[in-house]
């Protein structure tokens, strides 16, 4: 512990997750089907984090969780969904209903390119009772408008003036070329740490794929949506089957991101570091619903894995992630200081409300949501069948992750189970990145990099602690307490 002399808000969490891309904070959602599909995916890159999405499901439904973590936020939308004059009130409804929004605008022929001749939003259909009426009756037409090639500091300077809700964007003989949304200057006024690509202020998608040949056709659809970054999800990563996916996507997709695992040791990094990984994730049987060590005497202790991989890593400028095991701040903390970029974590957030499925009460009372394995029997059964998707067996069996989900007789690496309900991620990550803060002021360091600076330094020291000294350093001789840990 060095000199502190900064406050906790003065710490950076700034950390890259590939070769290219750089997060306002270090977390990361697990692809697995009880933590992140869409609204967990959202709400992580809101605060600053990234969702990575399942692939437990038919490609559809993958992409359109992709799609909908890529129409969230925008700067210019330059694909609104737009109508034609003779659109009725009631499909007017519909689309509202379809797309989550409703504001749409109204062009000649209905499509974009096209004069635009008023707008109708939720306010002008709200209380209009006759739905076979058509927009033309209800839509506005006093509009404000600015011209293509408008900055979107002065376009947003304009829409904040007028008071309106969206700022259509037109050429110079009133053709609609892109829309403005005055909710957006507000997600991005109530989410400064937003994970965004600087062009298109749009979120960062990321997704999950496996490394079978029909995953091919799957990462095809998902870059279609708008994808970003993949992880190529084994849990013994140095194959040839992810070698062959590493150069087959760096050269049909140059500008997708790949993150290629799981590793835990240099040799395995190595091959993927040259197959032309842009990010590594680490970590193999240290997952809270993890049986491989046990089953498969397969793995390696996290901290070890993530101090000799990453270290290695950092040659090729390579970012790591740590994937698995992370049950508080303070494993947060290790991860971080042992070398990785980034935390990956599974049942520490799924719990919360913006993972799949409801809470439910336990035998024992208490509120839970179920959490489980990817290679848990369930969840291999599910991938087997199809479960949960309108697609055939044959594409979700090219999603395999253990290469034992098309066998005959299913040999499970993960348990099914529950964890605890934690409320919303827009509470408990500000309260992991809070804690971060608090603990790399300690640690008299102001960044991540500073942090794993003085590690390799050795100004920032890891001792060994005997299990006396563990015990001293955990809650010891009350006769009951509350662990609560934010407010
Ligand atoms: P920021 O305000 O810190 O995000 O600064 P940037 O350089 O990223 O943004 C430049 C301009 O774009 C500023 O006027 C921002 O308010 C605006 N901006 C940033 N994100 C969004 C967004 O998601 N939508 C819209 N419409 N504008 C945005
Ligand atoms: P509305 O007033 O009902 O249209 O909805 P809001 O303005 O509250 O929210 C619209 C949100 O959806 C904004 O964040 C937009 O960036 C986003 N969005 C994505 N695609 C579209 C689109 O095609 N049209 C509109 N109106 N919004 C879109
Ligand atoms: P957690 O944060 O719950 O400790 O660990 C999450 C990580 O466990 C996932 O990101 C993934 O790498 C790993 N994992 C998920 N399901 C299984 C499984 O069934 N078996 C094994 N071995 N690892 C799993």
């Amino acid at each position: 512990m060095s000199h502190t002399g900064f406050p906790a808000s003065a710490v950076t969490l700034e950390t890259p997750i590939t070769k290219r891309i750089t997060l306002k904070t270090p977390f990361i959602s697990s692809p697995m089907d009880t933590v992140t599909e869409h609204s967990m995916a959202i709400h992580m890159a809101l605060l600053g984090g990234l969702g990575v999405i399942h692939h437990n499901c038919s490609v559809e439904e993958q992409s359109e969780m992709v799609r909908k973590v890529k129409r969230f936020e925008n700067g210019f939308i330059l694909d609104p969904i737009v109508i034609s004059p003779n659109t009725t009130v009631g499909e007017v409804r519909a689309l509202k209903e379809k797309w989550g929004f409703g504001g749409f605008p109204v062009t000649e022929d209905g499509k974009l390119r096209s004069k635009v001749i008023g707008i109708v939003t939720n306010r002008d259909i709200q209380f209009h009772s006759a739905l076979s009426d058509q927009v033309t009756e209800v839509m506005s037409t006093d509009l404000i408008t600015a011209k293509t090639g408008i900055t979107l500091q002065d376009a947003n300077s304009i829409l904040r003036k007028s008071k309106k809700g969206k700022l259509p964007i037109v050429d110079e003989n009133g053709n609609l070329i892109s829309l403005l949304s005055r909710s957006d200057l507000m997600k991005n006024l109530s989410y400064p740490l937003a994970s965004k690509l600087p062009s298109s202020k749009q979120l960062i998608a990321a997704a999950a794929i496996g490394t079978r040949p029909e995953d091919k056709t799957r990462l095809q659809k998902l870059v279609e949506a708008g994808l970003d970054i993949v992880i190529l999800d084994s849990s013994q990563g140095n194959s040839m089957y992810q070698i062959d996916m590493i150069k087959y996507t760096k050269e049909t997709y140059p500008n997708l991101d790949v993150i290629g695992g799981n590793v835990v040791t240099k040799e395995q990094a190595a091959s993927l570091i040259a197959a032309g990984v842009d990010g590594l994730r680490i970590g193999m049987g240290s997952g809270s619903a993890c049986i491989t060590q046990e089953v498969m005497a397969v793995g390696r202790p996290q901290a070890a894995s993530v101090f000799g991989v990453s270290q290695f890593a950092a040659r090729f400028g390579v970012p790591c992630i740590a994937d698995g095991g992370i049950q508080n701040v303070g494993h947060i903390v290790k991860g971080l200081a042992l070398g990785a970029s980034t935390v990956m974590m599974g049942g520490l957030l799924a719990g919360t409300s913006e993972s799949p499925g409801e809470s439910y009460v336990s035998r024992e009372g208490q509120l839970v949501k179920a959490y489980r394995g990817m290679g848990s029997i369930d969840a291999m059964e599910d991938k087997k069948a199809g479960a949960g998707s309108k697609d055939s067996k044959a594409s979700n069996a090219g999603t395999a992750r253990y290469f034992s989900e098309g066998d005959r007789l299913l040999v499970a690496q993960g348990v099914s189970g529950s964890v605890l309900d934690r409320g919303s991620v827009t509470k408990f990550v500000p309260y992991l990145m809070a804690g971060l803060q608090h603990s790399l002021q300690d640690i008299g360091v102001q960044s991540v990099s500073e942090l794993r600076e003085k590690v390799i330094q050795g100004d920032v020291r890891f001792e060994l602690r005997t299990v006396s000294a563990q015990a001293e350093g955990n809650v010891h001789g009350l006769h009951s307490f509350d662990k609560k840990l934010y407010s």
